[in-house]
């Protein structure tokens, strides 16, 4: 076992994890980043279609503008005190991204161009506004790579392929975490004063996804199980448009340019469930909107999928009915949105400047997560106490400014935003906070657990029970629940529990670059995600945002704006033991600082 000790570890390389980064370091902490992935494969590098800012570059917007948007999109769960900051930090973290040197597309008169976006609206949900900036369809590559290239040129310390598997706790802080070095399967604890958790999402709970192999929720199943709670974790947002059976993601960008919505009859059907805002509607309203025609049968040829429209022909006809004299061209689409035109020739052999593509919702993003305070400092009660040591920033975090549902942009957002704001409160932190010493053995437990999945000689694969939970998830706790579905989902998880504690197998038993083995231990973070969010489904009675239930149909605002929080049993700092089931804490009330002062924050009926 190596010991090493820094300021600050930052676990995570996308974006919130280098925004933290490079703050940290710029604060003058010691900083080491400890990724899994080598830095620039993390997920925000596929991030497609924009980050939204109410930048006013083409026209009139504004941050409070902003603020309602993310508000209402968040069906009213957002903390209404962090959507403010996210709209208003949202305009100085671009044009920072800018000087840094981010490549964004540019208007004629050379400032950052902006384009439409799903829920994107001014004076309140008028109309449509252009607040996402972009670089062609591939912004969060670009924000990758600029963030990377500005913490090599500040001397963040790097870990690469380093799996994060553990969180140490003493004397009630975070003082550390535990990794595997995936070249040698040697043992490396970090000890610090600061541990921040930017480890992105979880789609790989879900058969059909547009999340990357390695998103499989290691943050949050690491520090529940050692008693930090997570939140909202039942509100998980499906993407309405992935490519048909793969999930790959088709951005929102198409629909930003004029692409369409079509069924199986021809129909922009979207004209019927948001007469205003149209294919425009957020994404929680288009995904079930998708699965209504299909249930209805008025998917493309009777199956499970619908058209989106991007060509130029069908625009084209959409924009003059709708009093537009914008056109646009083939060549256009083909600038525009480059990626996303390569993605469905190469997969689906469809060329979409001249045919529509087959898309069906895909499972995206995770609104839930690890509890924070604006400052990405993790609280683990509704009383926002703050566990010393410990934060996190990004997917993986709750600081609830997407509330039930994320809008458009505002993730990639949230990252710069609330990275740099986490990055900046350990700077301050690690000035006045002396060490808190390691515990005695500090990685014994997680090593046991690794040594018994290495050496277990049951009779179930890893991925016989990946695909299960998959299946059981999509098919119980997706865009529509009800409790029966989601009670034989849960069923199914304790069974598929069970056997990975008890009849796990695995084949390569070596040291070096056992991925077998860390991808075991990963399927054990998934199944923990997948029951936290089945628990918390079935206990909010209520459809609200992604969480839509079949036998509660209404937003029931009178017992609903709170935030749920699932915990540990056994509270902070509790050991590793299997089949230990959490308890619900709905005491958490939503933040409402901004209705306080304006009544348009005030919960209203969604219309579109
Ligand atoms: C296809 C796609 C397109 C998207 N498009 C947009 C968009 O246009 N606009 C927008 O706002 N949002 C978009 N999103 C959402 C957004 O990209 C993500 O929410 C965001 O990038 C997550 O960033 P992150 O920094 O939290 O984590 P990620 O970028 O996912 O990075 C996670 C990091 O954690 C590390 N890690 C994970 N587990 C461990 C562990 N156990 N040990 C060590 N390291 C670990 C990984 O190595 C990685 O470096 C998109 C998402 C997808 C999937």
């Amino acid at each position: 076992m190596k010991v090493h000790q820094f300021d600050a570890v930052i676990v995570g390389a996308g974006g919130a994890g280098l925004m933290a980064a490079l703050y940290a370091v710029k604060g003058g902490a010691n900083v080491a980043v400890v990724s899994k992935l080598y830095p620039t494969r993390s997920h925000t590098g596929t991030a497609q279609g924009g980050i939204g800012a109410a930048l006013g570059n083409l026209e009139e917007d504004s941050p409070l503008w902003h603020a309602y948007d993310t508000v209402k999109g968040g069906d009213w769960l957002s903390d209404q005190n962090a959507a403010k900051v996210l709209a208003e930090e949202a305009i100085d973290a671009v044009i920072e991204l800018e000087h840094m040197g981010l490549p964004f597309d540019r208007t004629e008169d050379g400032r950052i161009s902006q384009r439409r976006f799903g829920g994107h609206t001014s004076d309140f949900g008028k109309k449509p506004v252009r607040r996402a900036c972009h670089a062609a369809d591939r912004t969060g590559h670009m924000i990758l790579q600029t963030l990377y290239q500005q913490c090599i040129k500040h001397n963040v310390n790097f870990f690469d392929e380093f799996h994060v598997v553990d969180v140490i706790i003493n004397k009630g802080a975070v003082v550390g975490c535990v990794a595997v070095e995936l070249g040698t399967g040697e043992i490396h604890v970090f000890h610090s004063k600061a541990t921040l958790f930017a480890t992105g999402g979880w789609g790989r709970v879900w058969s059909v996804t547009s999340n990357a192999h390695s998103l499989t929720g290691d943050g949050a199943a690491i520090t529940y199980r050692r008693g930090i709670p997570v939140q909202d974790m039942e509100f998980y947002q499906f993407h309405p448009t992935g490519i048909y059976k793969l999930g790959i993601l088709i951005t929102e960008g198409v629909r930003g340019e004029g692409g369409v919505l079509i069924n199986g009859r021809g129909e922009r059907f979207m004209e019927r469930y948001a007469p205003n805002i149209k294919d425009l509607a957020s994404r929680d309203v288009i995904s079930r909107s998708i699965y209504l025609e299909i249930r209805e049968g008025r998917g493309i040829k009777g199956k499970d999928y619908v058209y989106l429209d991007v060509t130029p022909e069908t625009v084209n006809r959409y924009l003059a009915e709708a009093g537009e004299s914008r056109r646009i061209d083939r060549d256009y689409v083909e600038s525009k949105l480059p990626d996303i035109l390569d993605f469905c020739r190469t997969y689906l052999g469809v060329d979409p400047v001249r045919e529509p593509m087959p898309i069906q919702p895909t499972a995206h993003y995770s609104m839930g997560g690890i509890p924070t305070n604006v400052n990405a400092e993790a609280v683990i009660d509704e009383d926002w106490t703050v566990i010393p040591g410990l934060y996190a920033a990004g997917e993986v975090a709750c600081v609830s400014c997407h509330g039930a549902n994320r809008l458009g942009t505002n993730s990639l957002v949230d990252l710069v935003v609330f990275g740099r704001r986490g990055g900046m409160a350990i700077a301050d932190y690690v000035k006045h906070a002396d060490f808190v010493p390691l515990p005695a053995n500090p990685s014994a437990e997680v090593e046991s657990e690794l040594n018994r999945i290495r050496s277990s000689t049951g009779k179930t694969r890893p991925g016989e029970i990946r695909q299960q939970m998959q299946r059981a998830m999509m098919d119980g706790v997706g865009v529509f629940r009800e409790e029966s579905g989601m009670k034989a989902a849960l069923d199914c998880i304790y069974e598929l529990k069970e056997r990975f504690n008890n009849d796990l197998s695995i084949d390569d038993k070596g040291m070096k670059f056992n991925t077998d083995l860390l991808e075991a231990w990963e399927l054990g973070c998934l199944l923990d995600i997948a029951e936290l969010t089945t628990i918390s489904a079935l206990e909010r009675k209520e459809s609200r945002g992604a969480h839509s239930r079949e036998d509660y149909k209404e937003r029931d605002d009178a017992n609903w704006m709170v935030h749920t929080l699932v915990e540990h049993q056994d509270g902070i700092g509790a050991s590793l033991r299997a089949g230990v089931k959490p308890r619900i804490n709905l005491n958490k009330r939503v933040d409402t600082s901004l209705s306080d002062v304006d009544e348009r924050f005030a919960p209203k009926v969604r219309t579109y």
